[in-house]
């Protein structure tokens, strides 16, 4: 395994930041929601601490795509040009690879009105990524501190947030006081968990093993989705000569992976024709890492004196991979919220702005969360995804559309109407 494969990047040798006591805001979570939450509201004026339990940069279980639309936030937090210089792929679209065969293909700049920020997404290892993001924060004012894992949420005797409790390094946990309990703690967010906020969907229960190989040929500009009756894999380029490979399979199959996960990697590609060949002269550049399973949506996306954001708040599932996108944006969307609920002087003015928060959150992505079900269905039912491929084949302005939409810049509903549902099901 080469030596510099999980890419770490410059070192870092920051001292790091005393626990404070307090602060206006602590996010959970220096992830992209968390550093893109932090960014927002130090530049909005707020006294924010972001904290992590691990040190940057750490290796995440992610396909790494980004989609056009996360460039522009990208842009707004300055760091664009930043992740390009870093080696980030340009990728244009995607192709997806159905059970029976046949290729669906999507561009992004696509035959339709709609145009992304830009007409390509990005890629880029997530060791390379979240640093970046992290230091923005950081630069944008925020005080972070890595190495500290939040245990618990302090409640008021209201029963309100009113901060965490931060250990680090085996010591005893200390409170942190907040006005605003921010969880941008992803999966499994302890935020979410504390405030009862966790709910865990049944479906699809997926388990992931991602990691990147070097020397995969006809690695071009799309990304690639190869679906079979059992699970799928995921192959695009992440800039710097190497591939995230990522394959999903049902949690049902987890006893399958007692020969290590490197060998079920190993024996998935070998066992598929069209790969095989494509990884004859490929070696792998990071460990395989395991995680999942992944859907979950809170119950809401607040309780008084907390807001989730990111993962913490939903993830469905990384078929559709935008979840990055999502972070970001959810960090966006949060902030002004949060401003307001930071503002309130009752506990009536903080609960209409985090309402208002929720409802924006479902303006924004609830077309986006149906689309991803559809999706979801589709891959789970090889039958139906065989169909909707045989028809998107043939007719690449629809392929395009829905990679648009999965691409967040094509509205949900130019997909979400029964002229394009009707010819995806019923066109011979
Ligand atoms: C297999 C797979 C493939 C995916 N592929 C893609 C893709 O191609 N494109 C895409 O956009 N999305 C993809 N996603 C989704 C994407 O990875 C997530 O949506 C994204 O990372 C969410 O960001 P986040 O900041 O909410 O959470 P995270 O990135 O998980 O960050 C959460 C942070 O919280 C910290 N933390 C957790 N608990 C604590 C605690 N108790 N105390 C302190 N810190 C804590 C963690 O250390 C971590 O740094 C994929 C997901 C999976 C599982």
């Amino acid at each position: 395994m080469p030596a510099d494969a999980e890419r770490p990047g410059p070192a870092r040798t920051r001292a790091d930041t005393p626990i404070p006591d307090s602060a206006e805001a602590v996010v959970v979570g220096g992830g992209p929601a968390g550093a893109a939450t932090a960014w927002w509201l130090a530049r909005a004026g707020v006294d924010v601490v972001v904290v992590d339990k691990a040190r940057f940069p750490r290796p995440k279980p992610c396909s790494e795509y980004m989609s056009p639309q996360a460039s522009r936030l990208l842009e707004e937090m300055g760091v664009l040009a930043e992740v390009e210089a870093a080696g980030a792929a340009q990728l244009k679209g995607m192709v997806i690879r159905a059970p029976n065969g046949s290729l669906i293909r999507g561009v992004f700049a696509g035959a339709h009105r709609w145009r992304g920020h830009r007409d390509r997404g990005l890629s880029l290892q997530r060791t390379l990524l979240d640093p970046i993001l992290l230091d923005a924060a950081r630069r944008a004012g925020a005080r972070v501190i890595e190495g500290a894992s939040v245990h618990d949420v302090t409640l008021d005797r209201a029963g309100r947030a009113s901060g965490v409790m931060v250990a680090t390094g085996g010591l005893r946990a200390a409170p942190l006081r907040a006005r605003l309990v921010i969880g941008a703690d992803g999966l499994r967010s302890v935020v979410a968990r504390r405030l009862a906020l966790t709910r865990m969907s049944r479906f699809p229960r997926r388990i992931a093993l991602v990691t990147h190989y070097a020397g995969v040929a006809d690695v071009g500009d799309l990304g690639e989705m190869h679906v079979d009756r059992d699970g799928y894999v995921g192959i695009a380029s992440v800039g710097n000569g190497l591939a995230n490979v990522a394959v999903v399979i049902p949690a049902s199959r987890a006893g399958d992976l007692s020969a290590g996960r490197e060998r079920f990697i190993e024996q998935w590609i070998e066992s598929r024709p069209q790969l095989r060949d494509r990884f004859a002269s490929a070696v792998r550049a990071t460990p395989v890492r395991a995680t999942g399973p992944f859907a979950s949506r809170a119950r809401r996306a607040w309780a008084p004196g907390a807001a989730l954001v990111g993962d913490a708040a939903d993830f469905f599932d990384p078929f559709t991979g935008e979840g990055i996108y999502a972070a970001l944006r959810g960090g966006e969307l949060l902030a002004p919220y949060a401003v307001a609920a930071l503002a309130a002087t009752s506990p009536l003015g903080e609960r209409t702005a985090l309402e208002a928060y929720e409802r924006a959150r479902r303006h924004e992505f609830g077309g986006k969360w149906l689309v991803e079900r559809m999706i979801g269905t589709a891959v789970a039912f090889p039958p139906l995804l065989d169909r909707a491929a045989t028809v998107l084949s043939r007719r690449p302005a629809m392929a395009d559309l829905l990679v648009g939409v999965t691409g967040d810049f094509v509205p949900a509903s130019a997909v979400l109407n029964p002229a394009f549902l009707a010819r995806l099901l019923l066109l011979p």
